[in-house]
């Protein structure tokens, strides 16, 4: 796995992971096995994160986009987790990733994965 690539450095949002779950048709409960004991904060209960919130409930408000679609997942384990399945996903041809060429996922369609991504120019319409 490269470490430098933008998804480790910044995180992934939300939507971008939600849009990969549904692809995979995975649940909130299914995440949460998955990585269950990978980043809780106590070892007390493994399945309660910082703040007390369960991992079902967390991942259930990922694949709802609450409070907003925006909030970045810092954690190392999922970030490896969604690009080793968009690699698959993409190898199968089942999404397509950003359009500039950067080689990230941006949750589908026509989207751009980061800000300073840009639409390429279409042949024939370059500037001089
Ligand atoms: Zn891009």
């Amino acid at each position: 796995m490269n470490y430098d690539r933008r998804e480790f450095i910044y995180g992934i949002e939300y939507f971008k992971f939600a849009a990969l779950a549904k692809k995979l048709r995975l649940t909130a409960q299914e995440l949460a096995g998955v990585f269950r004991g990978k980043f809780e904060t106590t070892m007390r209960d493994t399945s309660v994160l910082a703040g007390g919130e369960s991992m079902e409930h967390y991942f259930n408000r990922i694949l709802h986009g609450e409070p907003n679609w925006e909030v970045m997942i810092p954690f190392v384990s999922v970030i490896t987790f969604f690009l080793k399945n968009v690699q698959l996903l993409r190898d199968d041809g089942k999404i397509s990733l950003c359009p500039c060429g950067c080689g990230s996922y941006a949750g589908g369609g026509n989207n751009l994965a980061w800000s300073t991504c840009r639409y390429p120019v279409a042949k024939g319409f370059a500037k001089p």
